[in-house]
């Protein structure tokens, strides 16, 4: 029998969401906490959360709800699916196995297991984790119980997901008829011809929701979503006031939370959204930042950095599903080889990612520009190219070079 209060040991709540900023981890603070206060006393009333982050909270506490019910209830499946666990992982640690463990042993073989060391490390497992062996090497411990419970009923929704006929949602693209702006002309379309109506199924992202006067700035712990004209307005100030920070580094451009059907953090499947913000105030003809957009007119740099923000963020829907133990490895190695592939992963890595090495950042990127510049990736980084053009033979990159 769980122990009541055993549910929440080893459950981290914080918000495992991908942020796409590439903000330094270095910040000025105190530059920046005075133009925090600047905005907060001088910008309008600005919401630190947008209507799909609650809606997706709500879900998440919903489904930690669901999971606690369901426990307490001895009579439910999942309360039996527990004690089968449990009982399964101490027979199997103590060397026994008896016939009706081999279909859990065969689930759990079957599982992917991405436990990076960090992650293990905080676990107190030995790591990194990459099949249901290594998981159970050095024993088991409650949390590793809790971790396998909400690993399987997470995987068990997920391939319900995959049954069921829910398609991704494209919404504030559009106003009537036309498109708010037409670098996302026929969105949906493109998106789907890119990745094939099979793979981004795969992907469960629920919906793309496009913030098209929305811009994300976050100052230290402070979070701001402002007007264009705000942006601008806080930007002037930040010359005055903070001159050793350049705003542009502090912007979000998307946000995408397919971590949150990690079972390090979840409880239930459910796709997730992603929401692009407006973009701005990015150095696009700088060709040390931006080598894979050198050679495009103006407009279509503009264009397809918009479509890439997309891409790169299904790219951490396509890591987190779809990547599989080996291929993971193969693509670390790949990296461990390459180097960083932009400047925005390598400086996401040395601010965020603290010097690590953030490997589905650069699997996004990679993504990215795979579709928006194969050529570039042909000439650059064959070997990252022939990875995903193996791998991912569904996608079709655009037809831009
Ligand atoms: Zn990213």
């Amino acid at each position: 029998m769980p122990k009541k209060g055993l549910l929440m040991d080893g459950v981290e709540t914080k918000n495992l969401g991908d942020l796409d900023s590439g903000t330094e981890i270095s910040q000025p603070a105190a530059q920046i906490k005075l133009l925090a206060d600047w905005a907060y006393e001088n910008l309008p009333a600005q919401s630190i959360t947008t209507e799909s982050d609650i809606k997706l909270q709500n879900r998440r506490e919903q489904a930690l709800h669901e999971f606690e019910e369901e426990l307490q209830n001895p009579e439910s499946n999942f309360h039996k699916f527990v004690i089968w666990v449990q009982n399964f992982l101490n027979d199997y640690s103590r060397g026994k196995m008896y016939d009706e463990d081999k279909p859990l042993l065969d689930l759990c073989r079957g599982y992917k297991f991405n436990i990076n060391t960090e992650q293990a490390a905080r676990r107190g497992w030995a790591g990194p984790v990459h099949s249901f062996d290594e998981f159970i090497d050095g024993g088991i411990d409650e949390q590793k119980i809790w971790y396998l419970v909400r690993a399987l009923r997470i995987n068990n929704g997920y391939s319900e997901y995959l049954q069921g006929d829910s398609q991704t949602e494209f919404i504030g693209f559009t106003d009537g008829n036309d498109y708010i702006d037409k670098d996302y002309t026929n969105i949906k379309d493109v998106t789907t011809e890119v990745f094939g109506k099979d793979l981004l199924k795969k992907c469960a992202i629920s919906e793309v929701s496009l913030l098209s006067d929305t811009v994300n700035v976050q100052l230290g712990q402070e979070e701001f979503f402002l007007k264009t004209e705000d942006y601008l307005k806080l930007k002037q100030m930040s010359r005055e006031i903070a001159p050793d920070i350049n705003i542009a580094d502090y912007k979000y451009r998307a946000f995408s939370d397919q971590n949150w059907n990690d079972p390090k953090s979840g409880y239930n499947f459910f796709p997730t959204p992603i929401r692009l913000l407006k973009i701005i105030d990015e150095d696009l003809d700088d060709k040390n930042k931006f080598p894979y957009l050198n050679g495009f007119d103006e407009a279509e740099k503009t264009r397809l950095y918009k479509l890439g923000t997309l891409f790169h963020d299904i790219g951490h829907h396509i890591y987190f599903y779809l990547l599989d133990s080996q291929k993971e490895i193969q693509w670390q190695a790949l990296i461990n080889k390459s180097g960083h592939l932009t400047n925005y992963s390598s400086r996401y890595s040395s601010g965020i990612a603290g010097d690590k090495v953030k490997y589905d950042e650069e699997f996004s990127e990679a993504i990215r520009i795979y579709i928006t510049n194969p050529k570039f990736l042909i000439d650059n980084y064959g070997d990252i190219y022939k990875f995903l053009e193996t791998n991912f033979p569904d996608i079709n990159p655009l037809k831009t070079v």
